[in-house]
């Protein structure tokens, strides 16, 4: 790492502490998430100066083997995320399912699917040129003991968010995407940083800082929800709509 890189670091590490010095924070007592700090500052040490997609692969094998909450001793596959490291658009869910799980590949599944078919006719964009990712990057079961059961699966815990915000937060600094779509009430709401439900959150932007670069987010429902009930399509379909619209804006802008 350069010094140029290293100093980069220093300077983040410093604006997060003068972040949570701004929350209240008077000092860092060993009681602290120190594991998560760590984590953070460490995934993003190993990525500085690399370009988006050697950095996005060093984050990749960095936490291939990730054990640093329970998840990690139940998944069959690690599933990182997928798709391009240039992307303007970005979809987070809350975690794998059991395809997912199964492939090592986010999204898809039934609802995947259905979140490619609106992706390529509602915002008019392929698959490949966007970037989908999870909150947490392992399968949380139910039943932990019957990993090979379809619909064993359950939203993440908080403490599971929590361990695996490092790696979410580093791809989102890479890519530096100009929107993200937080798919679902669990995405949405650790993303944000809100207890609001899912109808509160959505058909509008909100505007997040991660590291300096300013993104759009918008939350929808979860495409699983639309295959439980085909009227929630309507509620993708809008909030879709206002993505493409964005986009289109800020095209015609550059
Ligand atoms: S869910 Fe995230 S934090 Fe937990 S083991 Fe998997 S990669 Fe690590």
């Amino acid at each position: 790492m350069s010094n140029n890189d290293l100093q980069q670091v220093i300077r983040d590490f410093k604006a997060y502490l003068e972040q949570e010095q701004r929350k209240g924070l008077k000092a860092v007592p060993r009681t602290v998430n120190r594991p998560k700090i760590i984590a953070k500052f460490k995934a993003k040490a190993a990525t500085v100066g690399l370009g988006k997609s050697a950095a996005l692969d060093q984050l990749h094998q960095e936490y291939a083997g990730c054990q640093n909450c329970p998840l990690g001793r139940t998944r069959n596959k690690f599933v990182f995320g997928e798709g391009s490291a240039d992307a303007r658009l970005m979809f987070i869910g809350e975690g794998p399912g059991f395809d997912e799980d199964q492939t090592g590949r986010p999204f898809i599944g039934k609802a995947g699917q259905l979140l490619t078919k609106a992706i390529e006719t509602t915002i008019d964009l392929q698959r490949e040129e966007v970037y989908i990712g999870n909150i947490v990057k392992c399968h949380p079961m139910k039943n932990p003991d019957q990993p090979t059961l379809r619909g064993n699966d359950r939203p993440p815990a908080a403490e599971e968010m929590n361990a695996c915000l490092p790696i979410i937060t580093r791809q989102i600094e890479i890519i530096k995407p100009e929107i993200i779509c937080l798919l679902g009430r669990t995405a949405a709401q650790a993303i944000l940083r809100s207890n609001a439900g899912i109808h509160e959150l959505r058909d509008k932007f909100h505007i997040l800082n991660f590291s300096g670069h300013e993104v759009k987010c918008i939350a929808t429902v979860h495409p699983a929800s639309c295959l439980y009930d085909p009227a929630n399509k309507k509620y993708v379909w809008e909030d879709f709509k206002k993505i493409r619209a964005l986009l289109k804006k800020t095209s015609t802008q550059i």
